[in-house]
């Protein structure tokens, strides 16, 4: 099939690379020019595991290709897709405005019968919107779909190839017809195509993302409980996620969810309820819990240093927003960061793949180290934002040597409070007892 997806950013070039990768004919289309240019180089733009290797496979086999006329990609594809951003407006809705320009342009285009998929995360109504937008423009018939995406970054690729379920929200018999089509190679191990209306299937992805922000932001308040009565939430987390109604993941407690994704869509839920005179009031309490728990090794940080960070400095081990990503958008480690520079405290920070996103939005404020043990030589503490797998079992000899004093706050949870104890470190982590 002739497919366009316009914007190729975490969601649309993977699902560009991932549709040319089961044979069909992909023209990727971005606005951005030096992120075409590079791809047109066979440069992949961002880092997500395994993406690599299909990216260059599908642009030799020429199922791939990349441009910045939008015209092109209208023309190419019998199902276009848009994967463009729906950030945060101020007041918290969606901004649509990048997703309905589009449209209004697919509208001033369109010149046959196309299907047009809305993959980006959108409140209720959209495909409505996007449908009245492009019938201002045209008489030339179309169909828009909904089809929300799961994907998560850092494991992009594989959720793509093999997702647990996909959502198809559309009631034209046509385009459900070609959208299972282009689908059918993904669910061969019997995953579901689940067909419903567009209002449905917009709404679904926003209650799937909310109730995953908000089962992390339960067990973070159990975690903050946790040290006040003395409990570990390590083993609270065990007890409760073997029931099988509750499930064991996403239930790691942390210092606040963060991404593109979860911050903003349960704020855009929240205003659309009230739009709609519906007070969300778990979503309420979600935000501003996550608002906190971002901050929550500040105290901490400053009571130990009696509440004077202005000669500290401190090694700071993980910025993207979760392992696996070069993604910083909403990332916890950017409050911490600004926090702590406010308070006048030096950085050195290292990240595996989000140096450069970092350099570029804090140039020379911080101190980029080129490697996790050059971060922390000559600090005062250690502070750990993302759940890296290399920051799992360093070498503690090397980290007592090299730092000013054997000092970790610890916003992932990453070591054992005993084998802490034992190494004589200072260690503060979320949930736990404190170690001096
Ligand atoms: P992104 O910012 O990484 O990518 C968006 C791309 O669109 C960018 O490359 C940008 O240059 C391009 N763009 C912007 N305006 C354009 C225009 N007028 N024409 C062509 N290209 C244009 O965003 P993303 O993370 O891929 O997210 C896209 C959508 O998918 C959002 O609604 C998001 O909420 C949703 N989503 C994201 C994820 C995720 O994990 N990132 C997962 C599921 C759903």
């Amino acid at each position: 099939m002739k497919i366009s997806v316009i914007g190729t950013g975490y969601v649309g070039l993977v699902t560009g690379t991932c549709l040319a990768e089961t044979g069909n004919d992909v023209l990727c289309i971005d606005n951005n020019d030096n992120k075409v240019e590079q791809m047109q180089q066979g440069i992949v733009p961002i880092y997500e595991p395994h993406l690599d290797v299909l990216f260059e496979r599908n642009i030799r086999a020429q199922r791939l290709r990349f441009s910045t006329s939008l015209e092109e990609g209208v023309k190419h594809g019998d199902i276009i897709f848009m994967a463009l951003p729906t950030p945060e407006n101020e007041d918290g809705s969606a901004d649509l405005s990048y997703v309905l320009g589009v449209a209004e342009a697919i509208g001033k285009i369109i010149k046959e019968y196309k299907v047009i998929v809305d993959k980006s995360t959108v409140p209720v109504g959209t495909a409505q919107k996007v449908r009245e937008t492009i019938l201002k423009e045209t008489e030339v018939d179309f169909d828009v779909v909904s089809n929300p995406e799961f994907l998560r970054e850092g494991f992009a690729v594989d959720d793509f190839l093999k997702p647990e379920r996909i959502v198809i929200g559309s009631d034209s018999e046509g385009a459900i017809k070609l959208m299972k089509k282009l689908y059918k190679p993904f669910v061969r191990s019997g995953n579901p195509i689940l067909v419903m209306d567009e209002r449905s299937a917009e709404l679904t992805k926003y209650a799937a993302n909310a109730f995953l922000a908000t089962k992390i932001t339960f067990m973070n308040e159990i975690a903050n409980f946790c040290e006040k009565v003395g409990a570990d939430v390590d083993h609270v987390r065990v007890g409760v996620g073997t029931d099988s109604r509750i499930g064991k993941r996403f239930l790691f407690p942390g210092i606040g969810y963060g991404g593109s994704c979860f911050p903003k869509d349960v704020k855009a839920l929240y205003k659309s309820g009230k739009d709609h005179d519906y007070k969300f009031n778990i979503l309420n309490a979600v935000i501003k819990i996550n608002d906190q728990q971002r901050k929550i090794l500040i105290p901490r940080i400053l009571t130990y240093f009696e509440n004077d960070l202005k000669e500290k400095t401190f090694g700071v081990w993980g910025l993207s927003f979760k392992p696996e990503t070069d993604d910083i958008r909403e990332a916890p480690s950017l409050y911490m960061i600004e926090d702590l520079l406010d308070r006048g405290a030096k950085l050195k920070v290292f990240d595996p793949e989000a140096m450069t996103n970092v350099k570029k939005r804090y140039g020379s404020k911080l101190i980029y180290a080129s490697k996790m043990y050059d971060a922390v030589t000559d600090v005062d503490a250690l502070i750990i934002c993302t759940e890296w797998s290399i920051f799992r079992t360093p070498d503690f000899n090397k980290l007592k040597r090299i730092m000013n004093q054997p000092v970790i706050f610890d916003g992932r949870n990453l070591y054992d409070i005993n084998d802490m104890n034992n190494e004589g470190f200072f260690y503060s982590s979320i949930g736990r007892k404190e170690i001096h």
